[in-house]
């Protein structure tokens, strides 16, 4: 049942019917209400303590949700401790479960009936309206001829574009000469489309690309389970390896599911695989509604699909006989879920390509420690693309000390001599420019020049964000969106020396403008993307080199391919650096290392300034050097020692209270219960680093160590002693967010 936190439920199958099948939907009551659930299995042996209620009523007559995904579902609410309810519900399109029957977009479509073939017999022979039989109007008449020479019938907006309105149909229809009726339409998930869908050019695979799908192509053919990684460098051509895989396994009978992290971020991808694939490609992206992902979950489920492009949740996709699966960019922190069932999407990849033997694909410029590692262990094949496509060299990478630099040009220096000039000589030769800073806002906080007070999130611990929204100064939480006006005098001393410090997208953004006024600036970050639609339109004025400065977060580093962008600029690179969070180095590695790559990846080379405040940390010099193995090895070191995944695996666990002791008291005694059981370390309880989040007050504590199952029977145990502490707790297997 799509109820939270409950587990399985066991329902009697009236004596006349017969087990519905596993997949199958029924009604069932739970407590009064009556609601739809997929049947899992027979149970094993029923309580008897408890009356066992029947099944209301049986949906299907046979699996809606294919037995695969079930299985799948059951392995994610296991591994994560979600509900299992729960879990197959984040499977299916949004309210997969509660359409009773599923909703279809119809489209009216006119016909005619034999009445109406024989008056527009007459109409032809006569060329005009034959005396005997009903008098019809010129528009009737012709809509006639047109349905005459259209014996499938025409659907209203046809009629309607050849000037046909309704009206004159349903006169026909009254008069016994036109019959309607209804058909169901997949609407056309490429109405929101991302962009123009590049050109199929039908190249060369490179030396490396080559070699990498003479070890691919086998696995892929050898119809068992296996994992590859792809360890390809920025612009190495990992897409063209997907798509010849992609290829190879379709034309065997088998389909192919592929992962992205954000079709809109990389719309490219997409529009690749739909030109190489046409019709039987779905793309699954941000921009469909809830009937559209409806729409198209029922194609696949029907067969009619061979290829599923879509973010995270797509790996539940009731794709048959995956033979391939792909996830592009498998760092990418958007892969895990953060709410229940707060699953990795590659974690769940490979999963999938366990259960149908098939071969599993991850690709990165900038491998994730734990997939890395299993490569070295030989868990994984690794395969790498070490050289740009066609020889094209990487991007020269340099740091700005900004100490040196604000030393020279004063303390509040954003952008430096050397980024400046760069702009400016892209400018100057009609080339495009990227600048980067992971923090969006004008200001990081105001603070009190005489208490030092910050103005702080009600709900939340944090201090607010200040955003510039026309003249006005506004504070926001960027936790839970809380908003008010920055006030002129400090909320505690009342003293009027507000001052803003530090500084997000915005002000990059004003400094830009102001610098080079007559270049076409845009900002990417989620203040700007709110609307929907619009990164997908900046992203393609970008392309088609109509704007010269694209500013923004993460969102730009991600895997666009834009060859015209020939410099890259990091400000604040060490934004990251710092926070309490083990991932944070190599967080840092990723972003520098991903935005750099994309610059120069045209003809002419590509430039990267990097500025930050801490210029030697290993972080931001090997992602300089763009040398990803002497990272992994260098952190792998740190980890092992500071015993971080994937050194060992962690749980994270919160628990929520009203009142922070509430919160403790809570995390307590489940810890307590936890510490029964051994052969992990139980560190904690402690406020959690967001010690209040939407009002709520938090204290949390970690599992570590090397058996996932011996801590997830510990933490199943103690959940079911303490049930009643039932919602406050979330539980996390591996976390991404420590906070
Ligand atoms: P990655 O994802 O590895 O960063 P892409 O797949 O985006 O790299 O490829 C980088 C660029 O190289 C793209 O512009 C792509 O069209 C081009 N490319 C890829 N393979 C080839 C090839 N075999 N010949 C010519 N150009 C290629
Ligand atoms: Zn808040």
């Amino acid at each position: 049942m799509p109820v939270p936190a409950l587990g399985l439920l066991t329902y009697r199958v009236p004596a006349d019917q017969p087990m519905p099948s596993a997949g199958a939907r029924v009604m069932v009551l739970v407590g009064p209400r009556t609601m739809t659930g997929v049947v899992l299995g027979e149970a094993a042996a029923a309580d008897t303590a408890y009356t066992i209620k029947p099944i209301t009523q049986v949906v299907d007559d046979h699996a809606f949700v294919p037995p695969d995904i079930v299985k799948l579902t059951e392995w994610v609410s296991e591994y994560y401790l979600a509900g299992p309810g729960a879990t197959l519900a984040a499977a299916l399109p949004p309210h997969g479960l509660t359409a009773r029957t599923d909703r279809f977009k119809t489209v009216r479509v006119a016909a005619l009936t034999a009445a109406g073939l024989d008056m527009a017999d007459r109409l032809a022979a006569h060329s005009a309206v034959p005396a005997e039989g009903p008098r019809l109007g010129r528009r009737q008449a012709e809509a006639l001829r047109l349905l005459q020479g259209s014996p499938d019938g025409l659907t209203a907006p046809v009629l309607a574009d050849r000037g046909i309105a309704s009206a004159a149909v349903n006169a026909l229809t009254a008069l016994g000469l036109v019959a309607i009726r209804h058909d169901r339409v997949d609407r056309d998930p490429f109405e929101h489309a991302v962009s123009a869908a590049a050109p199929h050019v039908d190249r060369a695979a490179t030396d490396e690309q080559q070699a990498a799908l003479d070890r691919l192509l086998p696995m892929a053919h050898a119809r068992s389970f296996g994992v590859a990684l792809i360890h390809g460098v920025t612009g190495s051509g990992k897409t063209e390896v997907y798509l010849r895989l992609a290829e190879a396994v379709r034309t065997s009978g088998r389909g192919v599911l592929m992962l992205v992290p954000e079709i809109a971020l990389t719309p490219q991808v997409a529009a690749l695989f739909r030109a190489r694939f046409g019709e039987a490609v779905a793309i699954q992206h941000s921009g469909l509604s809830d009937g559209e992902r409806h729409d198209q979950w029922h194609r696949i489920r029907r067969g009619d699909v061979d290829v599923v492009i879509g973010t995270r949740s797509a790996v539940f996709a009731p794709l048959a006989r995956p033979g391939l699966v792909i996830v592009d960019e498998e760092h990418d922190t958007s892969y895990k879920q953060d709410e229940t069932p707060r699953y990795h999407g590659r974690d769940v990849a490979i999963m999938r390509g366990k259960f149908a033997s098939a071969l599993v694909v991850l690709g990165s410029a900038t491998p994730t420690m734990e997939s890395y590692t299993n490569a070295l262990e030989g868990k994984y094949t690794l395969v790498s693309l070490n050289r740009r496509v066609l020889d094209r060299p990487l991007p020269g990478v340099s740091v700005i000390n900004m100490r040196e630099e604000m030393a020279a040009t004063g303390e509040d220096a954003v952008l430096s001599r050397r980024l400046i000039a760069g702009i400016g000589a892209r400018l100057d030769r009609g080339e495009q420019s990227l600048i980067l800073l992971n923090r969006r806002g004008f200001a990081t906080a105001v603070i009190c020049r005489q208490c030092s007070a910050t103005i702080e999130c009600p709900n939340c611990s944090i201090s607010l964000t200040i955003h510039k929204h026309g003249a006005h100064w506004h504070g926001r939480c960027h936790y839970c969106n809380f908003l008010k006006p920055v006030p002129k005098t400090c909320e505690k001393c009342a003293a009027p020396y507000m001052e803003r410090v530090g500084f997000g997208t915005e002000r990059v953004e004003a400094e830009v403008r102001r610098l080079f006024p007559s270049a076409r600036v845009a900002r990417v970050d989620r203040d700007t993307v709110r609307r929907k639609g619009s990164l997908v339109q900046t992203l393609a004025r970008v392309a088609r080199r109509e704007v010269d400065i694209l500013i923004g977060t993460q969102m730009i580093a991600k895997g666009h391919d834009f060859p015209e962008v020939t410099l890259v600029g990091v400000i604040s690179a060490d934004v990251g650096l710092g926070l309490a969070d083990f991932r944070s180095n190599e967080r840092t590695f990723q972003l520098l290392t991903q935005v750099a790559g994309r610059a120069g990846r045209g003809t002419r080379r590509g430039e990267a300034i990097i500025q930050s405040l801490l210029p030697n940390h290993y972080a931001i010099t090997l992602a300089c050097t763009q040398d990803y193995r002497q990272f992994y090895d260098t952190e792998v070191k740190y980890r092992r020692a500071m015993r971080y995944p994937p050194h060992v695996a962690m749980v994270n666990v919160v628990v929520r209270g009203q009142t922070f002791e509430d919160a403790m008291q809570g995390a307590r005694s489940l810890a307590g219960e936890a510490r029964n059981a051994r052969g992990f370390a139980l560190l904690g309880p402690a406020p959690a680093p967001l010690t209040r989040l939407r009002g709520e007050h938090r204290a949390q504590f970690f599992l570590k160590g090397t058996n996932r199952r011996v801590m997830r029977e510990a933490l199943q145990l103690a959940l079911s002693r303490k049930a009643s502490l039932g919602k406050r707790v979330s539980v996390d297997v591996d976390p991404l967010s420590m906070l």
